[in-house]
């Protein structure tokens, strides 16, 4: 019998399994659908290959550090390429700025913009380099169990000496005056899920990890990370269920004694719940629960999203691999996604164009587009909406950058928060989890073990160190550490 079972084959579980098979236990993952990887999965239809959900691949040294527990690298699973333009914004019509992934072509930038701000940004990147360094040393990789981890003299003094709980906005705000820059400073938080003026300036560490690490692509796109931990998981020996969701828990004396899956019982001696973490909860018996519903209702979830993965059977101009339209105001959008949720009156979008560096994505004299508009959690997800959203979008890609598209798609297929539901059990259609909002960091999100069940852990994006592709990697690696210290215990 395995000692571990893995509720969930996302990045988390897999990572999770990864790691404690390389480091001798056994284990297995039950996953719900057909295929692993979660939101990290690919959609493939007419000759193009989809990335499903993530396309930015930042913080490359998390990587490195997870592929080193393996005593191997990146380069032994997938080529990296770094973007020479990080991402283009546009402003409006033909209008828009490159933003480069070479720190010294992106100061340059900020001076040709605003003159003075090239080394107020060396003091703003100073600083984020600085809590980027306490970020990945002192706080992501710890499990958050107890307050205590946090208590030692010199993590705090170095909180309060480079900021860290102190409003990003205002770091931003003070750094430059030109709003343009301030939008692509501001850019990199917004994966945390929460709007800028509500994330604590510890995350500047993400406009470091973003803007001055690079934006990298693995050829053949971002699935390669997840072939990379499958192979991994083959090589553990990890037992790999797939079609097989869970959909019940048995419990007793409080631990979880074995859960139900396409019609079989998986007993083992710890379980891990690597799928969304209420959904998990809630197949525990109510009194086993840590958290009620409307503990849930009450917190910040990162937004959902409308996605549409287009084929184009032509090329297209004015795309860089990352383009973001920011030709309208964010903190309207932002309203209506955090405040009052509605769909959007004048949305931002970002589209990825994959076909523009890498040409196994899209057949030849192809676009392979993936477009990205954020929606609040909780509004109706129609197909009537659905439709009038694609007709916006469509319209302002198509105006901004100055060609037709639409009567050139070939290939179209909509996602959208009943798809999160449907395919990830995601609490109130969620795309990226739980905000890291100064209220949801560390101790203060849902736990990685479970305070009624001894042998219940969690990983993946509820739970800590957050949303994101790196978080995820980091949250399966930790929540291994932590069964690993409970198996040994064992009589
Ligand atoms: C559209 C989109 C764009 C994104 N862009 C980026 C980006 O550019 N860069 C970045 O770093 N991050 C990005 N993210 C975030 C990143 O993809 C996620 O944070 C990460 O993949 C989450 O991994 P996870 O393992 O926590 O969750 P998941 O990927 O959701 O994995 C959970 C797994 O559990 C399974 N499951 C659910 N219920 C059950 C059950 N009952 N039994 C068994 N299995 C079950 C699910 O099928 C799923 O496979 C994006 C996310 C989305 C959705």
């Amino acid at each position: 019998m395995p000692s571990t079972t893995v509720i969930g084959g996302g990045l988390a579980g897999l990572a999770c399994a990864a790691t404690l098979a390389h480091n001798g236990e056994s284990v297995r993952v039950l996953e719900k659908n057909e295929a692993v990887g979660g939101r990290m999965s690919v959609v493939e239809a007419d000759g193009f290959v989809f990335d499903k959900g993530p396309s930015w691949y930042w913080m490359p040294d998390v990587f490195e550090r997870f592929f080193s527990q393996f005593d191997a690298s990146v380069s032994d699973f997938y080529d990296l390429q770094q973007l020479e333009t990080a991402f283009r914004v546009y402003w409006g019509e033909q209008d828009y700025t490159d933003v480069p992934s070479d720190a010294n072509a992106f100061r340059e930038l900020f001076e040709s913009l605003e003159a003075g701000s090239a080394k107020k940004l060396d003091d703003f990147m100073d600083t984020a380099k600085q809590q980027y360094a306490i970020g990945v040393q002192d706080v992501v990789y710890r499990p958050s169990l107890s307050i205590s981890e946090y208590l030692s003299p010199s993590l705090i003094f170095k909180m309060f000496k480079y900021n860290a709980f102190g409003n990003f906005r205002k770091a931003v705000h003070s750094t430059v005056k030109n709003e343009r820059l301030r939008a692509i400073l501001e850019f990199p938080v917004l994966f945390l899920g929460a709007t800028p003026e509500r994330t604590p300036a510890l995350y500047s560490m993400m406009c470091y990890g973003g803007l001055y690490l690079g934006t990298w692509y693995p050829k053949q796109g971002m699935y390669a990370v997840v072939e990379a931990l499958k192979t991994l998981c083959a090589q553990g020996g990890v037992e790999m269920h797939t079609g097989a969701p869970v959909h019940e828990v048995e419990v007793s004396q409080n631990k979880v004694k074995s859960v139900q899956a396409g019609g079989r019982t998986f007993e083992s001696d710890v379980f891990v719940g690597a799928a969304d973490y209420r959904h998990v909860e809630s197949l525990l018996p109510e009194r086993q629960r840590q958290f009620t519903e409307s503990y849930w209702k009450s917190k910040t979830y990162a937004p959902s999203c409308l996605l549409f993965y287009i084929g184009v059977s032509k090329r297209l101009s004015g795309l860089q691999h990352h383009n973001l339209f920011f030709d309208h105001q964010f903190d309207q959008h932002a309203r209506e996604i955090y405040d009052a949720p509605a769909w959007p009156q004048k949305p931002l979008f970002y589209v990825c164009a994959p076909s523009v560096t890498d040409d196994t994505v899209a057949p030849e004299g192809h676009e392979n587009l993936f477009v990205l508009m954020p929606l609040a959690t909780s509004v109706q997800d129609t197909n009537e909406q659905r439709e009038k959203y694609y007709d916006i979008l469509m319209r302002r890609l198509e105006k901004l950058t100055g060609q037709s598209i639409r009567e050139h798609v070939v290939y179209k297929k909509s996602y959208c928060i009943e798809d999160f539901k449907n395919d990830y059990n995601a609490a109130y259609g969620n795309a990226y989890g739980l905000a890291n909002t100064l209220r949801q960091t560390a101790v203060l999100r849902p736990p990685l073990r479970s305070k009624k069940l001894s042998n219940l852990y969690f990983a993946g994006q509820l739970t800590v160190p957050g949303p994101g592709v790196p978080p995820a990697l980091i949250s399966g690696t930790i929540a291994a550490h932590e069964i690993q210290k409970h198996l040994r215990s064992r009589p």
